[in-house]
């Protein structure tokens, strides 16, 4: 039997029950490593999403009033039977998905850590008190959950993104519906099963699926229960939500694309800065949103750089997920695999040098070859985009200020990456970089523990970290009067 057949649902859990759409209609679930349907799943409209809001209205009554020692013991508890799964949900998302076992069983991980670390938040939820200007008052300011909530999620960590928003929601006392990416609705389906059982109200996690995202998006960013709507996924996407949402003037996260420059000085120690572009630009098959998109080299250290980072990009074994050892799965669509090639075609067009790679691996399907460009220029579209697949695009520069110019030259700003040993220049970079998260010296930057978020059009709001919990709860202030003086 398959590891991942105890995890598969194909329902929508509303309410806390598994139930089919109202229109009785299902969609297909690829798998991009055999292009294979692998499963029926319910296909809800606009009448289930707002089913999953009411439950999520009743259930909110109700785990809004529990102690926040309840809330911390039910997500620890779903922590845990996540790592008690986690090869078998590793195991469905790369079915779904394509990314290599390995680095779903890290998803697992990092998804759990994210049950764990806003457990432990939601026992440090602290209200305060202020002092006040006449003896005959006194100040306070509570910390109240935000009431119901939604997500829409990306395909990309198809179990993470929906940890990392569900888990505050959860902590603050909110209930949640989650509307899952069209290509990845097993895993956020296998996410309600672990749910299932724990000593929660139903309808506080609520899953649905759908083929249609606009339709149940509508009910969720316009119905006037849902107080908040968390979004992962294009800037684009995010934009149009934004604008729904404003209607009801709901509070919004968002969390939308990146154009993430990787800087190279020469000063860096070289094979430690080849190693970081290769976390940073291959994971996933670079279908991350903190993805380096483009690699600026301080002149005269291309060739060094090169020299280090070339024979890695060359080993990189190439292959369907589900085989142990490969470390670059398909693309998670044909769509996905078109833009990378005509961004190639574009940049090859304009002069940019194809190193190594630079078209569609003869594994055939969505499969790319991991790839490097070199004498790119800021007006190729492959600067100006987000790449999503494993392709390093390089240029060079020649000072401190002109690359802290090219960098900041994008409407994105989430994450950016440096490597120098010079800590004056450190502070001096990290200082001027318009992004919401830098890396010095390393190429990978999330942690439960740290906020991640981008300025500019890369989003608003902070998830993980002890600013994560905020974005799921009110600040009421209470002035209580009449007292003695
Ligand atoms: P990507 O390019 O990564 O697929 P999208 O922004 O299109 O990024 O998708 C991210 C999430 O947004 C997915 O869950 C998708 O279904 C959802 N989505 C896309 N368009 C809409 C929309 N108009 N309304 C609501 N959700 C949407």
């Amino acid at each position: 039997m398959s590891p991942y057949r105890a995890l598969l649902k194909t329902k929508a859990y509303l309410g806390g029950k598994w139930v089919e759409a109202a229109s009785g209609d299902h969609f297909p679930v690829v798998d991009p490593a055999r292009q294979a349907t692998v499963a029926e799943v319910a296909n809800c409209g606009a009448v289930d999403a707002e089913r999953a809001v009411e439950a999520g209205q009743a259930a909110f009554q109700t785990w809004s009033r529990t102690t926040a020692e309840h809330r911390a013991m039910v997500l620890q508890q779903w922590h845990d039977r996540l790592l008690e799964h986690q090869d078998s949900l590793a195991a469905l998302i790369t079915l779904e998905m394509g990314k290599p076992l390995a680095e779903a069983r890290g998803e697992v991980a990092y998804a759990a850590s994210f049950l764990r670390w806003f457990a432990e938040e939601a026992r440090r939820v602290y209200g305060e008190i202020i002092p006040a200007s006449s003896n005959d008052k006194r100040l306070f300011v509570l910390k109240q959950p935000v009431g119901v909530t939604a997500a829409i999620t990306p395909w990309n960590f198809p179990v993470a993104m929906i940890a990392r928003k569900v888990a505050p929601a959860l902590a603050a006392g909110c209930s949640m519906i989650v509307k899952p990416a069209e290509d990845t609705p097993l895993s956020a389906l296998a996410m309600a099963h672990l749910f299932e059982g724990l000593d929660a109200p139903a309808g506080v996690f609520n899953v649905v699926p759908t083929q249609d995202p606009k339709e149940v998006g509508k009910v969720l960013t316009t119905h006037s229960a849902i107080r908040k709507i968390s979004f992962t996924g294009s800037t684009a996407t995010g934009k149009k939500l934004m604008k729904q949402a404003s209607d009801s003037v709901k509070r919004v996260s968002l969390e939308l694309g990146g154009n993430a420059p990787f800087i190279v000085f020469a000063d860096a120690d070289m094979k430690a800065a080849a190693e970081g572009a290769m976390v940073s630009k291959y994971r996933n098959g670079g279908q991350t949103c903190v993805c380096t998109n483009r690699i600026f080299l301080e002149s005269g250290s291309e060739q060094a750089f090169l020299d280090e980072f070339l024979p890695l990009v060359k080993q990189l074994k190439v292959g369907p997920g589900m085989e142990e050892g490969n470390q670059v799965g398909p693309l998670i669509n044909e769509d996905a695999c078109k833009k990378v090639e005509t961004l190639v075609g574009d940049a090859v067009r304009q002069g940019a040098e194809v190193v190594h790679g630079g078209g569609r691996h003869e594994l055939g399907g969505t499969y790319f070859q991991p790839s490097v460009l070199r004498n790119a220029n800021p007006s190729m579209r492959i600067s100006q985009e987000e790449i999503f697949g494993p392709v390093s695009v390089l240029s060079t520069f020649k000072s401190e200020g002109e690359v802290i110019q090219l960098a900041n030259d994008t409407p994105y700003g989430l994450a950016a990456y440096f490597y120098s040993r010079d800590t004056a220049r450190v502070w001096r970079v990290a200082e001027q970089l318009e992004y919401g998260m830098v890396g010095v010296n390393t190429g990978l930057v999330s942690t439960a523990q740290a906020p991640f978020g981008g300025v500019k059009e890369s989003g608003i709001g902070r998830e993980g970290s002890h600013h994560g919990i905020d974005e799921y709860l009110e600040i009421k202030y209470v002035c209580l009067g009449g007292l003695e003086p």
